[in-house]
């Protein structure tokens, strides 16, 4: 490619990522390689893949084709330097961070935290990783919470499922200057919205079973390198993992003591659902969020709803932040309903908005957040998080607006 073409579009990019790595036969999707063996013809190279002298298939525990070509679409819509997928966003943030801390280290996390998360934050501590969780809203408690065993900064970009909105850039300048890894869960806006890597991520997360994939039928996660963290200043890395380059050695030890030790890998067959439906991801996202700012718009105007929690709405605490960071508010709200109102009562008059936990599908989904997902955490932890009891997580989805506030507005009457 000559230098003064312009760099393609988010969506060129990902449309034509797998034909781009040239699949064979013409073909525009990568096929589902389902073997699990591979085979070499002189067994020293096997050997050499075994001992990383020589890229290539051992095991597909480790790598699968189908997967790898997922892996390349995240890394270029991501804009950083290589991914390694999970077969869920959990796998991918628990391999993570277990492949790169020790005992005695210290992380500092955001405590507006997807539920799962936050428990798997709280076991770190029986392995002698303290987390210290801070309302990342503002980069001055990020600051007086660090220490200096502190390994790494975790936050999500607008948090599920009160919506706050972290400190991003201001959190990544901290860390640059720390050199403390910075990790960003970018799972609700994905990276068709905001792009982690231009706040200094140094590794982004996706859960690719939301928006990502879309259409709630695949699970699948992914962390990406952004290239941006100087891994030779890491001190847990161990050394036989230090080879070539140095950008390459945090990936190279997620893959081996994350992924490879604890074998949650992506299936094939979900691996290529994600990529086929992963190719809508703005056009449904724009859609989602489109639909979200206008049902947030009516709901704050509604008799019966005390508080609507979107980034898109002026009240939004961090509202101007939001405006300035993603190109769209995304399409998660939650609302607190009137006393008056039960909201198991409200959920089940709702025709088309489906009572379900999962978010980022194309149909609305609603969840009465205190009573479900954030249930086992009690009361104080969800009240220090901003959860109210009649909470209701809306994951407004890509049908007619129309329809949707029509639902709304019989279910609430
Ligand atoms: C769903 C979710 C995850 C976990 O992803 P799974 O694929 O369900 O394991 C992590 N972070 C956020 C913000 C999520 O919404």
């Amino acid at each position: 490619m000559s230098s003064d073409k312009p760099a393609p579009h988010f969506d060129t990019v990902n449309l034509h990522s797998d034909r781009r790595d040239k699949p064979g036969h013409g073909a525009l999707h990568k096929p589902v390689h389902t073997s699990i063996a591979f085979e070499y013809e002189d067994a020293r190279d096997l050997a050499a893949v075994f001992q990383g002298r020589q890229s290539g298939y051992n095991y597909a525990r480790q790598q699968n084709p189908t997967v790898n070509a997922l892996q390349n679409r995240v890394t270029r819509m991501e804009g950083g330097l290589a991914t390694a997928a999970f077969s869920t966003g959990m796998a991918a943030i628990g391999s993570t961070l277990f492949a790169l801390l020790r005992k005695g280290d210290h992380v500092v996390s955001s405590s507006f935290l997807f539920g799962n998360t936050n428990s798997l934050f709280n076991s770190f501590g029986n392995f002698g990783v303290d987390v210290s969780f801070v309302d990342a809203t503002d980069v001055a408690n990020v600051e007086n919470a660090l220490r200096p065993q502190t390994r790494a900064v975790f936050v999500e970009t607008i948090a599920n499922p009160v919506t706050q909105v972290a400190d991003l850039a201001r959190i990544g300048e901290l860390c640059a200057q720390r050199k403390i890894l910075y990790i960003v869960d970018n799972t609700i806006t994905t990276p068709s919205l905001f792009s982690p890597r231009a706040v200094g991520a140094s590794l982004i997360i996706n859960s690719l079973s939301k928006y990502f994939g879309g259409h709630g039928d695949a699970l699948g996660g992914a962390v990406t390198d952004t290239g941006l963290y100087d891994w030779s200043g890491f001190p847990n890395l161990y050394d036989n993992y230090k080879t070539g380059p140095a950008s390459q050695w945090g990936l190279t030890q997620i893959r081996k003591k994350g992924l490879r030790d604890f074998g949650a890998t992506l299936a094939p067959e979900a691996a290529h659902s994600l990529a086929v439906g992963s190719e809508t991801l703005s056009l449904r996202v724009e859609r989602a969020s489109d639909n979200a700012l206008a049902l947030a718009r009516f709901l704050q105007a509604h008799p019966k709803v005390s508080k609507v929690h979107y980034p898109g709405l002026p009240q939004h605490p961090q509202h101007a932040l939001a405006s300035r960071l993603f190109r769209h508010f995304g399409a998660l709200m939650s609302i607190e309903l009137r006393e008056e109102l039960d909201c198991f009562d409200f959920l089940n008059r709702l025709e088309y908005v489906v009572s379900s936990s999962n978010l980022g599908d194309t149909r609305t989904l609603a969840i009465p957040v205190a009573h479900t997902i954030f249930y086992e955490m009690g009361a104080e932890r969800r009240a220090s998080m901003g959860i109210a009891d009649s909470l209701v997580r809306i994951a407004v989805g890509i049908e007619h607006i129309d329809d949707l506030i029509a639902d709304f507005s019989q279910a609430l009457a």
